[in-house]
């Protein structure tokens, strides 16, 4: 016993002295990179698991330097970062829904370097409102006569909720009483807007005279819910957004229409199902369109609220506006991407979004067919198999791209997974039929993809 703690006393001696690390060529180069302060703290704590658990051969001071240089290092990788998303989940919440166009991405730089004439009015120099930047753009997209801007749809449904039925009823069919991913839950956002949720209809049926019969002196407002991610087939029946506005109009009180994604393209143009647009929905007669900024839209996240210019103004004094802002460098973002939909046939061309989802499935397996070459992975086999890519987000729910995926087959396909996941770039793909799918219909650059592939660990 005695004799083994000499020995452990005489190896831990041995260990170099923190200067002595920090002098060498590594620790310099340490102390260059990451400051004097956070080198020397790092060669501390790697001395200290050294002397917590000695290995048998002590390392020395070039050593000790290189293992602290790493650790410095991979304490730097972020973890929100960039990914290759070959899930065939174009709009993926979970991984930042919208790619934003080029013109999005410069815009919000150019607003992050410097003062941007945020709520100035460059004209008189007096005060201006952060919306005026955006109103003009989603008047002549909409046909609305006014619009506002907040953090996300969800935001722009509870204001809407808040500013008109807080303490009062909001009708609304029991066939729209969604949830959505993430924990939004109409009646939940219903009652945190205090508004009293006053449900209509069936499950799969509601009728004009069921909100007829509904609607009264105690009624905020008449909700009509784009059931964005699912979809109820068979005996159903929903009132159009035209006539339950016609009936709001009526009896008094207003209608507000949340279309989820919304779109302000027309979506058959582009070879897909037609998904309603915002134009649609305002001439429909709705008092208040909701839709979202990063979905179909392409967009950064934002909630858009388009509307009756009494009733936006109505918003805008509601104090929980304030707290539910954007702030300049999205504002910038969505100009830019919303200035897009002014030339329709460019679209899919300059916003990635739409990119993705037109990319014929022709030609995603022609990426496919010259990357297969270049794609070795010892131990599993490689093919091209066609695949089904999805919107995502809860657009289009139930309706699906033809696309193509390299297929990867061999033991241990979650282990591969992991091992794409550690990559520099993570490669994120998905196991069906005991195949891991890279669908490659959101692979912008293939050369950056086949270099990243080939730093796939052996591990
Ligand atoms: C997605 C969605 C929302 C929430 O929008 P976010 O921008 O994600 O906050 C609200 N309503 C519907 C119908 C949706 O599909």
């Amino acid at each position: 016993m005695r004799k083994h703690r000499q020995t452990r006393k005489a190896d831990l001696r041995a260990l170099p002295a923190v200067d002595a690390v920090l002098r060498g060529a590594t620790g310099q180069r340490a102390a260059a990179q990451f400051g004097r302060a956070r080198a020397t703290a790092a060669i501390r704590a790697t001395l200290a698991a050294l002397r917590a658990a000695p290995p048998r051969n002590l390392p020395n001071a070039e050593n000790v330097a290189a293992s602290s240089l790493a650790a410095l290092e991979q304490a730097e990788i972020s973890t929100l970062r960039p990914v290759f998303n070959l899930t065939g989940t174009i709009l993926h919440t979970n991984l930042g829904r919208a790619v934003l166009a080029e013109a999005a991405v410069a815009a919000a730089t150019g607003a992050m370097r410097g003062a941007v004439a945020l709520e100035y009015d460059l004209a008189d120099g007096g005060r201006g409102e952060r919306d005026d930047h955006l109103r003009a753009l989603l008047r002549e997209l909409t046909g609305a006569e006014d619009a506002t801007i907040v953090n996300n749809n969800a935001a722009a449904v509870l204001l809407v909720l808040n500013t008109f039925a807080a303490g009062r009823d909001a009708v609304v069919s029991r066939g729209e009483l969604i949830e959505i991913g993430g924990a939004f839950r109409m009646p939940e956002i219903m009652a945190r807007a205090g508004a009293r949720l006053r449900e209509v209809g069936t499950t799969n049926r509601t009728h004009v005279k069921d909100y007829a019969a509904a609607i009264g002196p105690n009624t905020g407002l008449v909700l009509k819910v784009h059931t964005s991610n699912y979809r109820v087939e068979g005996f159903t029946a929903e009132v159009p957004a035209r006539d339950l506005a016609a009936l709001a109009h009526k009896r008094k009180t207003l209608l507000a229409h949340d279309l989820g994604s919304g779109t302000l393209a027309d979506l058959t143009r582009f070879g897909l199902a037609h998904e309603p647009t915002v134009a649609e929905a305002v001439r429909d007669g709705a008092d208040l369109v909701t839709f979202s900024g990063d979905k179909l839209l392409g967009g950064p996240q934002a909630g858009f609220i388009v509307g009756k210019r009494a009733a936006i103004a109505r918003i805008n004094r509601n104090p929980m506006k304030r707290a539910l802002r954007v702030d300049k460098i999205r504002l910038a973002a969505i100009e830019a991407t919303l200035r897009l939909y002014r030339d329709p046939d460019r679209l899919a061309e300059l916003l990635p979004t739409l990119k993705f989802l037109a990319r014929p499935a022709a030609e995603i397996e022609a990426a496919a067919r010259r990357l297969l070459p270049l794609v070795a992975l010892p131990g599993y086999s490689v093919a091209i198999v066609p695949c089904k890519s999805q919107i995502g987000s809860g657009a289009l729910p139930v309706e699906t791209v033809a696309s193509a995926a390299l297929s990867i087959r061999g033991e241990a396909l979650d282990r591969l997974a992991a091992r794409l996941r550690a990559l520099p770039v993570p490669v994120i793909g998905r196991i069906e039929r005991r195949a891991l799918l890279l669908d490659l219909r959101c692979l912008d650059d293939e050369a950056a993809f086949v270099a990243n592939l080939a730093l796939l660990s052996s591990a």
